[in-house]
Order: C-alpha cells, then sequence, then structure tokens
C-alpha cells in the first residue's frame, strides 16, 4: 500500500481525498498556500508544508514546490485532485521522473486527451460515438472546410484542439461566416493555448450533457460506473448534477457505458476518468475525456457503493480493481448541488468569514465541504464551497431530501447560492428532469 501521499490541492476535495487517506491506513501530506493554513483538511493531515503565497500560480500550480514537499516529507505519491495541476501531462511526467506515483493516468494518456483532435481520433478508433466532423484538425484549404461543413450541415462549430474551459469555440450558421469563424478561431487559439490547431463539428444545437464515470487498473481491467447528468449549467459552469440520468435506457447505458470500457483497455488507461457527451434525439456524442477525479463524483458513489477515491488510491498503488462490471448496478437516484460562495443572483464573489455554519443531516444526505464556524473563505480561488449530495430510492425522493438539506443548511457571512438551488429544486422543469444545456441560462434570462 502507499504509505504517504501528498494531496496537491485545497478546499473540499483536499479533504474528501484526506479522509480516504485515513480509512486506508495511508499518511498524509497537505501542501497549501499562505492564504490556507486555516484549511480544514491541513489541520487534520499528518504533516503540512506551506508552497508558496497566496496566488496559485505561487503554490498549488508551483511544480518544483509540491515536488520538493514530497522530497521532504518522504511521500511516495502525489493526488493532484481535480483543477490546478489534475489534468497537466507536465506535472504527471515530472512526478514520475523525481520517482513519485502520480494518481492518475500516465502523462501520455494525459497529454493524448489534452488534444481534442488526438482525443476524437482514439476515441473513433475505439468506436466511442463522436460528433460528426472534420476528423483531424482544418487546414489552410477553405475550399476543403467549405466542403465538409456542407456534408455535416450548417451550424457547425469551429474548436481550438487545445481549448479548454469552455473557451475557444464557435458556432457559424452559414457558409458566408466560415472564413473569419475559422481564422478567429485559430488566433484566440493561439493567443490562449499556444496552439492554433482548429477541428469542426456539427453543431448540437439542444443537447443535454451526459458523462460516464469508468475506473481502470494497470492489470488492462476496466468498468464502468454508469452516467451522470450535468445538463443543468450556467456559462459552462456545472450547478446542478444527478445520476443516472432521467429517461435513459438500461440499454443504451450498458451499451455507451460498455464503449468507454472498452475505448479504456483499448488505450491502457489508468484511474478514475470520464467521458463526456452531448446526448441529443437518444443519439450520445463523444466530446471530450477528463482524465481525473470529478468534483461530481459522489452522486456516482451513491448510486453504485463504490468509493472512487479509495479506489483511485488502490489502482496507484497497483492492485487490480475491486470490482467487475456485473458487481455495478445502479441504486436509486442521487443529486448534488454545488455550493457557492457567491450572490445568488449576480454571481459576484463573495468571500469572507462564515460567522455561523450548520449542516443538514438526515437519511442519504451527504455533505462535502471544508467549511466550519469562523473559517474565513479567501478571495483568491475558486468560489465554490462545497457540495450538498441526497439520495433517494428514486429521483423524487432524491429531490425530497434535497429540499430538506437546503431548508436545513445555514451559511452566514457570506452570500451563497443556495437560494439559487432553492428556486431551482421547486422548478417545474427541473422536477420533471432531462432539460438541455441552456436550460439555466434561458431561465436565468442570460
Ligand atoms: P471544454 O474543454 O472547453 O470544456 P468541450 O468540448 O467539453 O470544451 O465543450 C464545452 C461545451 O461547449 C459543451 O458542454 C457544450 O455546451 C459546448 N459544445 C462543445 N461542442 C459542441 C457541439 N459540437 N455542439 C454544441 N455544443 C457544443
Amino acid at each position: 500500500m502507499l504509505t504517504k501521499i501528498v494531496i496537491a490541492n485545497r478546499g473540499e476535495i483536499a479533504l474528501r481525498i484526506l479522509r480516504a487517506c485515513k480509512e486506508l491506513g495511508i499518511k498524509t501530506v497537505a501542501v497549501h498556500s499562505t492564504a490556507d493554513r486555516d484549511l480544514k483538511h491541513v489541520r487534520l493531515a499528518d504533516e503540512s508544508v506551506c508552497i508558496g503565497g497566496p496566488r496559485s500560480v505561487e503554490s498549488y500550480l508551483n511544480i518544483p514546490a509540491v515536488i520538493s514537499a514530497a522530497e521532504v516529507t518522504d511521500a511516495v505519491a502525489i493526488h493532484p485532485g481535480y483543477g490546478f495541476l489534475s489534468e497537466n501531462a507536465d506535472f504527471a511526467e515530472q512526478v514520475e521522473k523525481s520517482g513519485f506515483v502520480f494518481i492518475g493516468p500516465r502523462a501520455e494518456t494525459i497529454r493524448m486527451m489534452g488534444d481534442k483532435v488526438s482525443a476524437i481520433a482514439a476515441m473513433k478508433k475505439a468506436k466511442v460515438p463522436c460528433v460528426p466532423g472534420s476528423d483531424g484538425p482544418l487546414t489552410d484549404d477553405l475550399e476543403r472546410g467549405m466542403k465538409i461543413a456542407r456534408e455535416i450541415g450548417y451550424p457547425v462549430i469551429i474548436k481550438a484542439s487545445g481549448g479548454g474551459g469552455g473557451r475557444g469555440m464557435r458556432a457559424v450558421h452559414s457558409e458566408a461566416a466560415l472564413s473569419s469563424a475559422i481564422s478567429l478561431t485559430k488566433a484566440e487559439a493561439a493567443a490562449a493555448f499556444n496552439n492554433d490547431t482548429v477541428y469542426m463539428e456539427k453543431y448540437l444545437e439542444n443537447p443535454r450533457h451526459i458523462e460516464f464515470q469508468v475506473l481502470a487498473d494497470e492489470h488492462g481491467n476496466a468498468i464502468h460506473l454508469a452516467e451522470r447528468d450535468c445538463s443543468m449549467q450556467r456559462r459552462h459552469q456545472k450547478v446542478i448534477e444527478e445520476a443516472p440520468a432521467p429517461n435513459l435506457s438500461e440499454t443504451l447505458r450498458d451499451r455507451i457505458g460498455e464503449r468507454c470500457a472498452a475505448a479504456c483497455r483499448e488505450i491502457g488507461y489508468r484511474g478514475a476518468g470520464t467521458f463526456e457527451f452531448l446526448y441529443e434525439n437518444g443519439e450520445f456524442y463523444f466530446i471530450e475525456m477528463n482524465t481525473r477525479l470529478q468534483v461530481e463524483h459522489p452522486v456516482t458513489e451513491f448510486i453504485t457503493g463504490v468509493d472512487i477515491v479509495k479506489e483511485q488510491l488502490l489502482i496507484a498503488a497497483g492492485y487490480p480493481l475491486n470490482y467487475t462490471q456485473k458487481d455495478i448496478h445502479v441504486q436509486g437516484h442521487a443529486i448534488e448541488c454545488r455550493l457557492n460562495a457567491e450572490d445568488p443572483k449576480t454571481f459576484m464573489p463573495s468571500p469572507g468569514e462564515v460567522t455561523r455554519y450548520h449542516a443538514p443531516g438526515g437519511p442519504g444526505v451527504r455533505v462535502d465541504t471544508h467549511l466550519y464556524n469562523g473559517y474565513k473563505i479567501p478571495p483568491y480561488y475558486d468560489s465554490m464551497i462545497g457540495k450538498l449530495i441526497t439520495h433517494g430510492s428514486n429521483r423524487e425522493a432524491a429531490i425530497a431530501r434535497m429540499n430538506n438539506a437546503l431548508d436545513e443548511i445555514v451559511i452566514e457571512g457570506i452570500k451563497t447560492n443556495i437560494p439559487l438551488h432553492r428556486d431551482l429544486l421547486k422548478d417545474a422543469a427541473f422536477k420533471a428532469g432531462g432539460s438541455n444545456i441552456h436550460y439555466l441560462e434561458k431561465k436565468l434570462g442570460m
């Protein structure tokens, strides 16, 4: 087993990883910025190392500082969590070159999936359904681009191969607009991602966002843990997630899930990962793979009973998966509300002191947060301060429990998006289930 690991992250996910380590008897090293000395997991970890200033580039994105912390504490592995360095192939490579285990896929897998053109090529080869598109980069040959667009049919979308975070893409509704859309996206991609490769896809107008969780070990075993529906989004940021996806047939789940697991076996995937799809008119279209733990992993843990973080640690230690596909059964329904320190109407971040915090409880309620009474939320990082997750025997039961939890939770001293969640949980379209990715922004009048 791994003896001691560095948790290279902060906030709720660092605490989540720390809890899994303690259950497995793994010692923990919390690395933190000067602004994060009071984080809950820093206090609970076996050791802690301050790795730099408040700005992420000085600390959580500072590769030499994170690796040095592993060296001085005699840790054997590094868990990157999500965000920060979690999908940085160079970091994964340097971690392993320095003699530590990177708790995640191999660097070359991260690199391949980080480049969308190569990720799509690998997925097509593995027979994962993809969006009809250019099957590779767009060249300077505009005639060729126009021909591809005509074949796919407008609207199309031009996307940066190195893009991320919802940036570097542009929808095109007619041939007249194609040429300038390609050059603009290329220029933006060069500036933002240092890579001007762009490609074309059919633009899907009203899709849902449905993603499949996978786990794969070093011994060639791979399984899927069913899907999550993350269509409730604002500015490409997920607000509510749930599992399973409302009204998705078991046959389709099994078929797409098995394709994802097979793709993992084919590319030699290692660890936890997520295949993101757009889903429209009963069809799945792969858009990208996330090669890390996701914020919304708890809904999957609730419906499958699998502890995804513990599995990540066991896989990194070289153990075979604890489960085969036959062991995985979807039980009931789970919903997650992301709690943000922000104004529920303007969405302006609202850092500051949490003067009072009271957690909700009861059957089927899970709270993943690092908050405590008197904790001061620093202004330097993402505004997410935790997640409220509920589980019930069916979707209605999970919603009822979420309503209770949202009524019970108390967070004072800062503004939060809890009022938005209370509204959304009572929204008729949300209650019906199956809204597309534009629903929330339309409701908010954006
Ligand atoms: P990123 O890595 O920036 O998150 P993705 O490829 O995952 O980029 O796409 C982000 C979002 O952009 C999707 O969730 C969807 O809302 C939109 N999008 C991407 N590709 C398409 C497409 N072919 N048709 C319609 N919308 C798309």
